[in-house]
């Protein structure tokens, strides 16, 4: 009998400071109490999307949810972490080593709103000149900016000499904009000091693979510069996609100096998704020893709706999706690449919710014999919830 904790080293819960919580999860208490869960059911990584433009109750503004020193005055005065006096991330990080749990922060890279009003010549322009909500990495201040405040995190969290610093970092919106390309000035220029021609010359092709050489670049220069803080840092990505800056074989560790991808799964069953899903794992794990495949056990509650969640999922979801991920690893050229296993996001549901146990039940769940993903049965109509 095959479970998916044995088939996965790692089993990686995910969860939040600041996106998606909700009214009691934004305390040291409710993270020790799933960090109880997580040791009892064979979790081995909690990981917090922190460090970012984050949302906690009221809800009545954003902004850093830990205590930055460079840009104080966007700590969130709405967030407990991003106090110094009620600051408690690290105490997070001890009581995770306690129970013999590894502790990674998915850290925001490029996607920064609070820097968007004062520096609209940072953010990334469509062939028409419309700015579009996103930092360009081609404009060296944004680099300048998101180094130094990740250089402030891993110095805050993970400096070797600290009694508890965290295992890991994987960075999250590391990559140009998703829909749309930028063709502000600075890509122009860049592109045409790269190739020699005028980026309106260029085929498709290429200027993909000039976003993917420049966020090569600039992971190489953030992986450097957070090893020189911590030698023995584990450096991910997540949300991976070639046209989003990151063809596998430019961002490989061996140029970047990454230990792994995190390839996302958005949260509907649908066998066509699966499908591509599968094959962009199998790009991936070609030049990655490790791959980590994230899923999500959302679910519509007030504060998900508050903070912009809509990737709902459902219970029978979580457990077709195991099915298809034992699937991807059984079918995969490299599966012993394949080493981790996610839920996202664990913030987004409430304690006594019965997602919560979903996810510890999916984390132990046999499989059927042989491997084979059963018919897809429960496409699932989008929910609408009213938080009014
Ligand atoms: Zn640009």
């Amino acid at each position: 009998m095959h479970t998916i904790r044995a088939l996965f080293a790692e089993r990686i819960l995910e969860a939040s400071m600041s996106y998606q919580a909700g009214p009691s999860t934004d305390t040291l208490e409710w993270n020790q109490r799933l960090l109880d869960e997580a040791a009892e059911h064979g979790v081995t990584i909690l990981s917090h999307l922190i460090g970012q433009d984050g949302l906690c109750e009221p809800y009545d503004r954003w902004g850093l949810d830990y205590p930055s020193g460079v840009y104080k005055e966007w700590r969130n005065p709405s967030c407990r972490n991003a106090q110094p006096g009620t600051e408690y991330l690290p105490a997070v990080i001890e009581y995770a080593h306690q129970n013999g749990i590894k502790y990674y922060a998915k850290l925001m890279s490029m996607e920064h709103s609070w820097l968007y009003a004062d520096h609209p010549d940072w953010l990334e322009r469509n062939r028409y000149g419309v700015l579009l909500h996103k930092l360009c990495p081609d404009v060296p201040a944004v680099r300048e900016t998101i180094l130094q405040y990740l250089v402030e995190f891993v110095q805050r969290y993970a400096a070797p000499e600290l009694l508890d610093p965290l295992d890991g970092v994987y960075l999250d919106h590391h990559r140009y904009r998703s829909y749309e390309e930028c063709w502000c000035k600075h890509t122009q220029r860049g592109f045409r000091e790269r190739y020699g021609i005028d980026l309106w010359e260029a085929t498709p092709s290429q200027r993909r693979e000039y976003r993917s050489q420049v966020v090569a670049e600039f992971t190489a220069e953030v992986t450097q510069a957070l090893r020189a803080i911590n030698p023995g840092l584990r450096i991910g990505l997540t949300e991976v996609d070639e046209s989003w800056g990151h063809i596998p074989a430019i961002i490989r560790p061996e140029a970047t100096g990454l230990d792994f991808v995190h390839v996302q799964y958005l949260s509907r069953p649908d066998r066509k998704l699966y499908d591509e899903f599968k094959a962009k794992v199998e790009r991936y794990a070609a030049f990655f020893p490790e791959v980590w495949l994230q899923f999500d056990c959302r679910t519509p509650v007030p504060w998900t709706v508050a903070s912009m969640g809509r990737f709902w999922t459902s219970i029978p979801s979580m457990v077709t999706m195991m099915e298809f991920a034992a699937e991807v690893k059984r079918d995969a050229a490299h599966a012993d690449h394949l080493t981790g296993i996610s839920f996202f996001n664990l913030t987004a549901v409430p304690e006594d919710h019965p997602h919560r146990r979903a996810v510890f039940n999916c984390f132990n769940y046999e499989l059927p014999e042989p491997f084979e993903i059963g018919p897809i049965v429960h496409p699932e109509p989008p929910l609408e919830v009213n938080i009014t």
